[in-house]
């Protein structure tokens, strides 16, 4: 028997501009089921989490609302542990980069790697915005492009010719931020020397030894070995700029003022600053973790970040352990921390939805938010994902037929069903007792092959494979079950034995299913141990082959998809006309703090939230109603809006469709369920009042953008909309 594997994992930092999407989610139950399953065959392992919590979109989009940053990221640090804990993802810990620990580490690790030599200072010209007085990210420059001469394109690409140039290209640039022309500024900006020798040369042995999936490998070479100069040296390799100009929310460098780290060197040092945290709470020794040779670090990311955690991460990280090490030498109290290399990076793909990429404009984007206030249950989601995941770098669709096929016909048709189905007869005819005929040893022996091809497809991440062979068992076991036909050996009491064997073989049977699919389906999988089982704890990976003897009562496990749910799931994509723009965020490392838009995976490089707030859940609203803070009253965009047009609407009994005009925000439809009160001839003309930023509802009838506020009351009949005073105009905002 081998020694447990340490191991601390991770996953891809989101950006705390805004709430989880669907990618975020996806890489949590890959990297959550990786990890059940690493703690169910006995290992060690520290999983962690943090938001990434810097930089000027964050700092930015905290002024638009008039509050700190500080406030910002903890208003969405405040959402995130009702998400993780509803799709039942174990992490240990969850951090933010906007932290002492971070702070300590980042200032460390440049600290070190200075020392070492590998960071430089270099002026750089850059726009620069008068009026706001700040350097401006390309993504916050916009003008005309100089290729196909379309007006309004970001600094960095334009998106009606897909030309790429420099933000200097652009015909009459301006600024995204104030509208001021952008002048060009010079400033000192720090650099990590990554096209160093001895940092290629690092890199190349590093990402030689199987570390990497092979497709991630080759990208990573390529990115090294694209170039090289007479002498043979990398050419391609650049440089990386790690610093930006106040004002900025970050770190500052030491001894720099006015200086800070870009988000990107500080974001993934958040890995390392959670597990700080963590080993704190813990009482667990931080430094000698990392030490420890038998550690492993493990993170999980999409493939939008591969450069981040190909190069800089472990250049940064070699580098600063090397220097740690000798400076330690030499002055026994400089503090030594053994920053290590990772061991892997585990990349996945991105999540589409059926066949496209995740888009809200196209209204195709899931939100995991509205995913769980719907009451979809988290596990369909978690089986349905590890069902498509492999250990490749390719993309996952996900598509509502295929998504409720396999759902009801798999899990529950196949595996939850035939717990029923014997424990039905089991407690009917032979109180809640199992016996088997024959011998045993081929039961135990065929349990052991399936649990070790299960291990070898969890370890190795191919999620798919896994479920493929057990439900091909799950189909095994059905079959057996009704080729004996119990409910014919029911009829026959000469037949009991018979009964209680194909029973018992099939609770058996059922009892290794769950073993099996307990990283997946982890609440399931606990309720079968302790309540259908009567163990006191939950499953171990060991328990595959202990044959049970005793089952209780069957309690109902799991329901069926009902399709209605995937409706109200894909409801179209908010309108473009909503109040806040969605900020950019920094991401692609070529372009400094260019963002890409149509980026989505789990990681500072992720998109904002595009996905639109769910729907307020009204359980248990009412009277007793609990204060909400100002900011929640603030993220409610009420408008004045101008009733355009009020129309009946044919085979609807209590909706009229109204056209609002809401000035410069254009004309929505809404459905409103006015028309016992309110004649629509009477209607059009008037001033109301609407929530604007409501996600859009698709009915049966029609889109509707909106909801129009009217009070009514639980005594007196009648309904009543709201009307502004005189004087207000389509489009004004109430607050
Ligand atoms: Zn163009």
């Amino acid at each position: 028997m081998t020694a447990p594997r340490r191991i601390f994992v991770t996953t891809a930092l989101p950006y705390a501009n805004g709430s989880f999407h669907i990618g975020h989610i996806m890489e949590y139950i890959q990297a959550d089921i990786w990890v059940r399953f690493q703690r169910m065959i006995g290992n060690e392992v520290h999983f962690v989490g943090a938001d990434d919590a810097h930089g000027a979109p964050i700092m930015l989009k905290a002024e638009a609302e008039g509050i700190t940053p500080q406030q910002l990221v903890g208003r969405i640090a405040a959402e995130r542990p009702k998400y993780l804990k509803g799709f039942h993802i174990s992490f240990d810990n969850w951090h933010s980069t906007d932290s002492p620990e971070n702070v300590e580490l980042s200032q460390d690790i440049y600290r070190k790697l200075k020392a070492r030599g590998l960071i430089y200072k270099k002026p750089v010209e850059q726009f620069y915005d008068p009026v706001k007085g700040m350097f401006l990210a390309d993504r916050y420059i916009k003008g005309e492009c100089p290729k196909c001469h379309a007006k309004d394109q970001y600094g960095d690409a334009c998106e009606v010719c897909s030309s790429v140039y420099a933000p200097t290209d652009l015909i009459n640039p301006y600024s995204a931020l104030s509208g001021a022309a952008p002048v060009l500024k010079s400033s000192d900006h720090f650099f990590f020397k990554l096209s160093d020798p001895e940092c290629v040369a690092f890199l190349k042995d590093w990402m030689g030894n199987n570390r990497l999936q092979s497709q991630v490998a080759n990208k990573a070479k390529e990115w090294i070995e694209g170039g090289q100069d007479k002498e043979g040296n990398a050419t391609s390799l650049g440089d990386w700029d790690i610093s930006r100009d106040a004002p900025y929310f970050g770190i500052e460098i030491p001894d720099e003022p006015g200086k800070y780290f870009y988000v990107w060197l500080d974001a993934p040092v958040g890995y390392l600053a959670s597990f700080k945290n963590y080993c704190a709470k813990k009482g667990m020794d931080f430094d000698a973790f990392l030490a420890d040779k038998q550690t492993e670090q493990i993170h999980f990311i999409g493939k939008d970040i591969i450069y981040f955690h190909t190069l800089f991460w472990p250049a940064m990280l070699k580098f600063a352990g090397e220097k740690s090490k000798e400076l330690n030498a030499a002055n026994p109290k400089v503090r030594h921390i053994e920053y290590r290399v990772p061991d892997n990076i585990f990349v996945h793909g991105f999540i589409t939805v059926s066949g496209e990429k995740m888009s809200k404009s196209r209204g195709t984007g899931i939100s995991p938010l509205r995913y769980l206030d719907i009451g979809m249950n988290p596990e369909w989601l978690r089986y349905y994902i590890a069902a498509k995941l492999n250990a490749n770098v390719e993309d996952v669709d996900f598509n509502a037929e295929d998504f409720i096929a396999r759902v009801n016909s798999d899990l529950v048709g196949k595996y939850v069903n035939i717990a029923s189905r014997a424990a039905t007869f089991i407690h009917k005819y032979c109180d809640g007792k199992l016996a088997y005929a024959g011998d045993m040893v081929p039961i135990v022996e065929a349990a052991r092959a399936s649990a070790k091809s299960a291990q070898e497809a969890f370890d190795a991440r191919e999620f798919s494979r896994a479920i493929r062979d057990i439900m091909a068992n799950a189909d095994r076991i059905n079959q057996a079950f009704d080729a004996a036909q119990p409910w014919v050996l029911a009829k026959d009491p000469s037949k009991l034995a018979e009964l209680q064997d194909i029973c018992s073989r099939t609770l058996q049977g059922f009892k290794l299913l769950s073993v099996l699919l307990a990283p997946i389906l982890p609440t399931v999988a606990a309720r079968v141990a302790r309540e259908f089982f009567g163990l006191d704890r939950d499953f171990t990976w060991s328990d595959t082959e202990v044959i049970p003897q005793h089952i209780n009562p069957y309690s109902h496990l799991m329901t069926r998809v009902d399709p209605k749910l995937l409706d109200a799931l894909f409801e179209p994509p908010a309108e473009a006309a909503q109040v806040t723009p969605s900020t950019p965020h920094p991401t692609s490392p070529a372009k400094g703090d260019a963002a890409k838009t149509g980026s989505q995976s789990a990681s500072s490089g992720g998109t904002a939230s595009n996905v639109p707030p769910p729907q307020p859940s009204h359980a248990g609203a009412g009277e007793g109603a609990s204060h909400i803070s100002i900011d929640d009253f603030s993220k409610v965009d009420l408008r004045v809006a101008k009733i355009a047009k009020a129309e009946h609407v044919e085979g609807a009994d209590k909706l009229l469709k109204l056209t609002l005009d809401l000035g410069a925000m254009g004309t929505r439809q809404v459905f409103a369920g006015i028309k016992s009160a309110y004649d629509p001839a009477k209607l059009e003309g008037r001033l109301t009042v609407m929530v604007a930023n409501l996600a859009p509802r698709k009915m049966k009838f029609g889109l509707s953008e909106g909801m129009v506020l009217a009070a009514s009351g639980d005594e007196a009949p009648g309904l009543f909309i709201l009307s502004p005073d005189s004087g207000a105009q389509p489009g004004m905002r109430i607050k």
